[in-house]
C-alpha cells in the first residue's frame, strides 16, 4: 500500500518540480508517454494547483490505549510516507510543504498516542509525529478519496503491540526503504518458537478503584493483588513460561492499559484475578469467565456492568468514539482466540474442580468484559469467590486455599501451554 502510494504520489510533485519530466518523458517509450500523460492529466483533473502547499483541512484521533484510528482529511492525495522511530514509540509520517488547518485543541493526546506534533521543515517538506506510549503495529495506513466532498483523507489503524513486533517492523524498513531508523540488531528477538509461553496476570482494581468489600473488611484490590503475586512465584517456579502481571503495586490502571500491557508482553494467556461482591450473602463459589459480546445471564452482565465501572471510578470518560472503536474490537475478537479462552476456561474449571475449590453453579460464564477483549490474547476472568460471603471471603484471606486455588491454576495453565507447544500455536 505505501509502495502505491509512493508511486501515486510521485505524479504532483514532479510536475511542480524544475523540468523533471520532459527529459525523462523523451526517454520514454511512445506508448509509456502517452500513458504518463493520461496519468498526468487525471492528477491535475485532482490537484487545484500542485504549487500550493498541500492542505491538512482536519484532524480526528480515536481509539484508547490498545487501538487507535487517526484520519487527516487533505485537499488533494497526499504524497506521503510513513516509518517507525524507537526511543520512544513513534510513527512520523513525511509530507510535501503542508498547510495545517488544524485546530490546536484537535491534537490532544489520546489512548495509546502520548504526542502529535507537526510542522513544515527546512527542506520544504513536513513532518507529523505521534509519540506512542509503547511499542504499537501500523496495522493499515491507506490514503482514500472522500466519499461526499472532494480531497482524500489518510486512515491509520494503529494498535498496541510488543517490543518484538515493533522491532521486526524496524527491520523491515530499514532493509526496504534503507532508513537510518534501523534498530539495534541487540534488541531483535529471536524467532516466534523460542519465544517462552507468556502469561500475564492481571489483578484487579489498584489504587482509587478499589473493587469490591468484603463483610469482614477485605478489599477487592488488596486480595486480588496479594492473590496474583503469588500465583506468579508459583507459575515462574515452572522455569519455562514468562510471567508477567499488569501492576505489581497498589496502582490505579485503566481497563484499556491492562489490555495494552498484555500485547505488549506479547501474551499468550491473560487471566485477570477479581472478588466480587452479590446481593445474596449465602452466595458463593469461584466463577471462570470468558469474553462475549451477549451475556451468558443476567447476573454475568450486571458483574461485567460492574467491572466496567472500574474506568470511571478512574475518571476515565468512555467517549462515543471509543465505544465505536469497542465494538470493531469485539468484532475483530477472533474465533480462534476465543476457542482458546474457551478451552482454558472449561479446563480451569475442571482444575478448580479436582481440587475441592467451590464453585457456583454454572461456573463457566460469559460477559462483555473490557478486560478481556484483547482480539489475539486468549484471556479468561476469574472470580475467585463472593466477598459478600463471610466464608468465601475467609478462604480468600487463608493462605491454604489461596495455594489450592493456585495449584489449580497452574494445572489448567501447564495444560494450555502443552497444548499450544505441540500446535505450534
Ligand atoms: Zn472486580
Amino acid at each position: 500500500m505505501e509502495r502505491r502510494l509512493q508511486g501515486m504520489g510521485l505524479l504532483p510533485a514532479s510536475f511542480s518540480g524544475q523540468g523533471g519530466i520532459r527529459p525523462a518523458m523523451a526517454r520514454l517509450a511512445p506508448f509509456a508517454s502517452m500513458l504518463l500523460l493520461t496519468l498526468l492529466i487525471a492528477a491535475m483533473t485532482v490537484v487545484p494547483s500542485a504549487a500550493e502547499p498541500l492542505q491538512a483541512r482536519d484532524y480526528k484521533l480515536a481509539g484508547d490505549a490498545e487501538r487507535v484510528r487517526l484520519v487527516i482529511w487533505f485537499d488533494r492525495e497526499p504524497d506521503l510516507h510513513y516509518l517507525l522511530l524507537r526511543g520512544p514509540h513513534r510513527l512520523v509520517i513525511d509530507l510535501p510543504a503542508t498547510d495545517f488547518l488544524i485546530e490546536p485543541a484537535a491534537l490532544k493526546p489520546r489512548g495509546l498516542v502520548s504526542g502529535v506534533r507537526f510542522g513544515n521543515r527546512e527542506d520544504g517538506t513536513a513532518r507529523m509525529m505521534l509519540t506512542a506510549k509503547g511499542p504499537f503495529a501500523v496495522e493499515k495506513l491507506e490514503v482514500i478519496p472522500n466519499e461526499a466532498a472532494p480531497g482524500f483523507r489518510l486512515v491509520a489503524d494503529i494498535v498496541a503491540s510488543s517490543d518484538a513486533d515493533f522491532d521486526a517492523a524496524l527491520a523491515d524498513q530499514a532493509a526496504t526503504t534503507g532508513s537510518t531508523a534501523a534498530p539495534k540488531t541487540d534488541r531483535l528477538k529471536g524467532p516466534a518458537s523460542d519465544k517462552p509461553f507468556t502469561i500475564v496476570i492481571d489483578a484487579g482494581h489498584g489504587g482509587i478503584d478499589t473493587g469490591a468489600a468484603g463483610v469482614g473488611g477485605t478489599r477487592e484490590k488488596a486480595i486480588t493483588l496479594a492473590f496474583a503475586l503469588e500465583l506468579r512465584q508459583r507459575l515462574a517456579a515452572n522455569g519455562n513460561y514468562r510471567v508477567e502481571m499488569t501492576r505489581e503495586t497498589d496502582e490505579f490502571l485503566a481497563l484499556d492499559e491492562r489490555v495494552r500491557r498484555a500485547r505488549a508482553f506479547k501474551a499468550d494467556l491473560f487471566i485477570s484475578i477479581h472478588a466480587d461482591t452479590i446481593r445474596f450473602k449465602g452466595i458463593r463459589g469461584a466463577t471462570v469467565y470468558t469474553v462475549s459480546d451477549k451475556a451468558s445471564d443476567a447476573d454475568s452482565a450486571a458483574l461485567a456492568s460492574r467491572e466496567n465501572l472500574a474506568d470511571a471510578i478512574g475518571g476515565i470518560k468512555i467517549e462515543e468514539d471509543n465505544q465505536q472503536v469497542a465494538d470493531i474490537l469485539i468484532d475483530l475478537i477472533r474465533r480462534e482466540t476465543h476457542t482458546f479462552s474457551m478451552r482454558f476456561a472449561r479446563s480451569l474449571i475442571g482444575e478448580l474442580s479436582n481440587s475441592k475449590v467451590e464453585l457456583i453453579n454454572n461456573p463457566l460464564r460469559a460477559a462483555g468484559f473490557r478486560v478481556l477483549r484483547a482480539p489475539d490474547v486468549p484471556s479468561v476472568l476469574v472470580e475467585l469467590g463472593y466477598l459478600s460471603n463471610a466464608s468465601d471471603e475467609a478462604q480468600l484471606n487463608d493462605p491454604q486455599w489461596r495455594g489450592k486455588a493456585i495449584e489449580s491454576i497452574a494445572g489448567a495453565v501447564a495444560l494450555f501451554a502443552e497444548a499450544r507447544s505441540v500446535s505450534g500455536g
